[in-house]
């Protein structure tokens, strides 16, 4: 660890920086009245006009994350509610640039309060399409930040990120924000570091700074005492990260000769369009959820089938862990999922499938089409009982007899379960039947330790190398071992080499990790001694 920094915060994308401040803002106070509110009407819609165009541009360029975060925030702006109580105050006498900033004020406010991640994390978006319409209403054009900048601000929009050349180096310091944001997500897969939740950042545009994003800090360099042992971290964060490539392209094998599986986490299916599929054994989790939650609605059967098949193509043979959707908890789906007082114990997982037969059916038909161009396997989210997983089965049993009389190509995978309700991690001989088991560490440990995953009060009780969570995970490898039943891990913590030492522990030898930690995760195993299994 480095010296305290000056002013700290939360890491929110790891690495270091050292260059001028520049500081976000958005000279936005230059509006001329048009006069009239026609004039002003007319005003407001023009630069909505030319802030769906803009986007759309951006769209036609952007592939994965950021394109659907473009799309979200083309559909805000074409969106009539979102504009209505501008228009309204405009009627009312209020010029265009005040009313607009007003609306979206109000609008932003409301997602910033609510309890959940991700609708906090798009009001950055909604913030983002505030400014878009206020720079064409003003004419102001945002001054861009010298090369090497530290951005600070009290957060950054996601446009504004993407505008941004990184390619000096650079990074973002955020007096609020949030690591689950777009921004966040988008730092992380482009390696800008990235510190949220600092407070106040002195307004010093142009003044040397020092960013620590591996633990949280911000300082002046002038002010700060440890700038030599700044760099060395910064130059040790650089080795370490340029060492562990030198482990992508190896399999991962313990320095005593035991050999580990490692696969990757999918998310979205553009995330394959950065990996190399020789540096892993295959994808252990493909999120679904990411095809449910746009605001076109929920997905046809035609999208999903050419989502599922893009992985399945790209993985070449090796297996493709498909998960049927996990919405509900921190995942709402509008059209979808339900409102509840308690949703990590509620409707979520293979629950609410099983409750909308006629929304899973679609995903069901989907998979077993797309399974005829590569190796799946199907994953039940949220098991809690073996009546589950067996009416699941025959939910797919069903839908492939009716594709097989129809005679439409189709495969019926190999179907396994998560282990991550503590019921099926103490008795797991009774999920017997299921194909496979991949334990789910991060739900785990928030049901073991009744500490929720998105709650930083209780974070410190939220962590899955309790001896608690470690033996019921060493409970189920011995189960899985016995029987034969194959066992993976896809959990946030196979892919963090503070975890992966005790995971080996207790007998994974499968590890599923998020892309952007391959390299690190096979580095941490190639330094461990477990003795052989
Ligand atoms: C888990 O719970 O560990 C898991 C991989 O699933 P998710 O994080 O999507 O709930
Ligand atoms: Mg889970």
């Amino acid at each position: 660890m480095s010296a305290p920094l000056s002013l700290t915060g939360t890491p929110a994308s790891p690495g270091y920086a050292e260059g001028p401040l520049f500081a976000l803002g958005t000279a936005l106070n230059r509006y001329e009245p048009k006069g009239s509110p026609d004039g002003e009407r007319a005003a407001l819609l023009t630069a909505l006009d030319g802030a769906s165009e803009a986007l759309a541009l951006l769209i036609a360029d952007a592939v994965g994350e950021a394109a659907e975060m473009l799309e979200f925030q083309l559909a805000m702006v074409e969106d009539d509610a979102l504009r209505a109580p501008a228009l309204a105050a405009i009627d009312a006498g209020a010029n265009a640039a005040t009313a607009w900033q007003a609306a979206l004020g109000e609008e932003i406010a409301g997602y910033e309060a609510s309890e959940d991640d991700y609708f906090r994390a798009r009001a950055a978006d909604l913030a983002d399409i505030r400014d878009r319409v206020l720079r064409d209403l003003t004419g102001s054009n945002q001054e861009a930040s010298p090369p090497g900048a530290i951005l600070t601000g009290d957060d950054i929009t996601p446009s504004r990120f993407l505008q941004t050349d990184w390619t000096s180096g650079g990074g973002v310091a955020l007096a609020g924000g949030s690591s689950a944001s777009h921004v966040a997500m988008l730092a992380r897969a482009r390696g800008v570091p990235m510190v949220v939740g600092l407070g106040p950042v002195p307004a010093a545009s142009g003044r040397t700074a020092l960013l620590d994003a591996e633990h949280g800090g911000l300082a002046l360099s002038a002010d700060f005492p440890g700038v030599e042992a700044f760099r060395r971290a910064a130059a040790a964060f650089r080795s370490r990260r340029a060492g562990a490539d030198a482990y992508l392209r190896k399999p991962a094998v313990t320095a005593d000769g035991v050999s580990i599986r490692v696969q990757v986490n999918v998310a979205d299916p553009s995330d394959v369009d950065t990996i190399d599929i020789a540096s892993c054994d295959g994808v252990g989790l493909m999120r679904t959820e990411f095809l449910f939650g746009k605001p076109s609605g929920l997905p046809d059967e035609e999208t999903q089938y050419g989502a599922y098949r893009k992985v399945l193509e790209w993985a070449g043979g090796k297996p493709v862990t498909i998960r049927t959707v996990d919405a509900g908890g921190d995942k709402p789906v509008p059209g979808f999922t339900v409102e509840e007082g308690n949703p990590f114990l509620g409707l979520r997982g293979i629950r609410l499938s099983l409750a909308r037969p006629d929304i899973f059916r679609v995903q069901i038909r989907a998979i077993l089409r797309a399974a005829v161009h590569g190796n799946a396997k199907v994953m039940f989210p949220m098991v809690a009982v073996p009546a589950e997983y067996a009416e699941a089965a025959v939910l797919f049993a069903d839908e492939a007899a009716k594709l097989a009389a129809t005679g439409v190509p189709h495969l019926l995978p190999p179907l396994g379960i998560m282990v991550e309700v503590p019921s099926v991690a103490v008795a797991p001989e009774l999920f017997a039947d299921a194909a496979f088991f991949s334990i789910g560490s991060n739900d785990l440990t928030q049901y073991v330790m009744a500490a929720a995953r998105d709650n930083g009060r209780v974070a410190s009780l939220n962590v899955v190398t309790n001896p608690a969570v470690l033996r019921l995970m060493s409970g189920v490898a011995a189960f899985a071992e016995r029987s034969g039943i194959a066992l993976s891990l896809c959990g946030d913590a196979g892919g963090d080499p503070a975890s992966i030492p005790a995971l080996l522990a207790a007998g994974l030898r499968d590890l599923s990790v998020v892309p952007a930690q391959l390299a690190t995760a096979k580095a941490s195993i190639a330094g461990l001694t477990i003795g052989s299994a």
